[in-house]
């Protein structure tokens, strides 16, 4: 349990981390708090302006000068990632860290009334759009000294829940992706893998996902990063196809 690490001020400095998701909730309280700690950030999202937002936020608090990369996953093919891989070789020449943390909830409701295209949707984006992403950006992150991939998982990735749907396998599926590339790179690559939980946050997915909550019953995303800098700090170098709890011991 590492939800109460206390990272130093340069945890991250000089280094260049790519977040998906990047414009709202987790991902951009990530975003905005690994630029604090010295990175480099790359904006990956779908609502440009909301991007555009935390591009200013870190520029103005002094943090190092990030990218933008507006892309929406549901719709992303082999050649956008490739396009992006280049701009990130071009602009940066490597990549230290890859939060994949964008996912569509789609769904509450049983199987029996899932939606066909409800369900391929959050598959795309929550688990192919990982795949793929993390398959192109691997030449990248193979140069740097110690890459950090984090995936994004929940407690219902772990046990499945009824009327959680599409949302529940894909993340099923991103621990098996963790763990499938995790036991491919062990002693053989400087690259680690892992998932995190973050538990119940404040965000609009939350939100949705729990509307008779009164959200200020839930805790805000500042508070869960501590395991998210820990993870993509060198002090968590040798932990790799593990599952993190940002919230749980
Ligand atoms: P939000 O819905 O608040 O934010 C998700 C972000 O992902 C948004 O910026 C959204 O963009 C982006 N996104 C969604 N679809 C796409 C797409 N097709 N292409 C590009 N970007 C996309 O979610 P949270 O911050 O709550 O969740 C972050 C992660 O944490 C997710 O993986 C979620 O499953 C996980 N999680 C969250 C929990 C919680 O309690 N909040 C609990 C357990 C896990 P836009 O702003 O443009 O919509």
């Amino acid at each position: 349990f590492f939800g109460n690490y206390v990272a130093p001020a340069d945890l991250l400095k000089g280094k260049i981390i790519l977040v998906t998701g990047a414009g709202d909730g987790i991902g951009k309280t990530a975003a905005k708090t690994f630029a604090a700690h010295g990175a480099s950030i790359i904006l990956l999202g779908r609502t440009t302006a909301k991007l555009e937002m935390v591009y200013d936020e870190i520029e103005s608090s002094g943090g190092p000068q990030p990218a933008i990369f507006p892309m929406d996953l549901n719709g992303a093919r082999i050649e956008d990632f490739d396009n992006l891989a280049e701009a990130v070789e071009r602009e940066f020449g490597r990549l230290d860290g890859l939060l994949h943390n964008a996912s569509l909830l789609g769904q509450r409701t049983p199987i029996a009334n899932y939606h066909f295209s409800t369900w391929q949707q959050v598959m795309q984006v929550n688990v192919n759009a990982a795949f793929g992403l993390t398959k192109t950006l691997l030449p990248l992150l193979e140069k740097s000294e110690a890459g950090s991939v984090i995936f994004t998982s929940s407690s219902v990735g772990l046990k499945g829940r009824a009327y959680w749907g599409a949302y529940s396998v894909s993340k099923f599926a991103t621990e098996g992706l963790m763990q499938v590339l995790a036991d491919e790179l062990e002693g053989v690559s400087n690259i680690r893998v892992n998932s995190l939980n973050p538990g119940a946050t404040r965000t609009a997915m939350r939100a949705s996902a729990y509307p008779a909550e009164n959200p200020q019953s839930v805790v805000p995303a500042e508070r869960i990063m501590p395991t998210y800098l820990y993870l993509m700090g060198d002090d968590s170098r040798g932990q790799n196809g593990k599952h993190f709890s940002a919230q749980k011991r």
